[in-house]
């Protein structure tokens, strides 16, 4: 693998990025992130030597909201394990939008996976009371490699003035005896990892640290266990993008993470962790730019996991 010619090539993947942004739109439902430049796109590669290389809008600070769910899951495996985090939500995709209630409510008994809003949120319950959030700002910081994460309020209480779907979402699951603790007190802590600011370097960082099976690559310090990122890497590659995983995982095969605040977290196995940066969305919540950018990086340096 080539990493000199990837870095070489960020700005024509950019513009691979850029042709698609006009085709998306910006997340509204939670006010604040409506506020975002529609035009924003920045990438970062993170290699095995801790060497970011990067181009555009890479220190452009954003909520890293639904792939939060991949540092919350990650600390539930390694806090509660794998069989308590799997009694209480499934590991298979759902097929439906990250916020759906219906396939909740009439076909499973649980959440069908981690990765969206139902299952996020049976998790977050598992770890109340065990861990708080300031102590998964700490772990999330180690696995960004980024001092400078912090909360953001604006977005944090702009969502939680807007979040009465996911409120649905937790009655419904309180209603099925699926999460215990206080919904509001779930939400908030659910929320306020949705509302970490980070940028396309830290995305890359977490990436890489997964693809170097949950240790820093320059420290060598192990910060998650090599089963709880298998497991996690495998629910990204399953249901990492939502309704779109399938596709996805067919076009790229790159375990990925999108979030709403335009983020996308992308992990090529043993190798390199790719952060992007692109608040414009497809229909279905991911960023549209980035989706084009690690299709175009996959297909030309031949990234995908089942391709030699
Ligand atoms: N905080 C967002 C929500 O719960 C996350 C959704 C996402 O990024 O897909 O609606």
């Amino acid at each position: 693998m080539d990493l000199e010619k990837i870095a070489q090539s960020l700005d024509k993947v950019l513009d691979a990025g850029r042709r698609e942004i006009p085709f998306g739109e910006v997340a509204d439902y939670i006010p604040e992130l409506a506020k975002s430049d529609k035009n924003a796109l920045g990438i970062a590669i993170a290699d095995r030597s801790g060497q970011v290389y990067s181009a555009g809008d890479v220190e452009t600070r954003f909520t890293v909201q639904s792939i939060s769910k991949v540092i919350t899951l990650s600390i539930a495996l390694e806090t509660c394990g794998y069989d308590a985090v799997f009694q209480r939500v499934g590991m298979e995709p759902s097929g439906e939008a990250f916020n759906s209630i219906v396939e909740l409510d009439l076909v499973s008994g649980k959440p069908y996976n981690p990765m969206i809003n139902s299952g996020a949120i049976a998790v977050t319950d598992l770890l109340m009371g065990k861990i708080n959030f300031t102590q998964m700002l700490d772990i999330s910081r180690k696995l960004m490699r980024d001092d400078s994460i912090r909360l953001d309020e604006k977005v944090f209480r702009s969502e939680m003035d807007h979040c009465e779907r996911n409120r649905a979402i937790g009655w419904l699951l309180k209603s099925k005896g699926i999460i215990e603790n206080d919904v509001d007190e779930i939400l908030k802590l659910y929320t306020a990892m949705c509302s970490l600011s980070v940028n396309a370097c830290s995305l890359a960082n977490l990436g890489l640290t997964l693809a170097c099976d949950g240790a820093d690559p320059v420290t060598w310090e192990r910060v998650l266990s090599s089963d709880t990122v298998k497991v996690v890497k495998t629910i990204m590659l399953t249901c990492g993008m939502y309704d779109g995983s399938g596709q996805f995982a067919v076009e790229v095969g790159l375990p990925t993470k999108s979030g709403v605040g335009g983020g996308l977290l992308s992990v090529v196995d043993k190798l390199m962790g790719i952060g992007i940066y692109g608040p414009s969305l497809d229909k279905k919540g991911n960023c549209i730019a980035g989706g084009a950018m690690l299709r175009y990086l996959s297909s030309k340096f031949r990234l995908h996991m089942f391709q030699n």
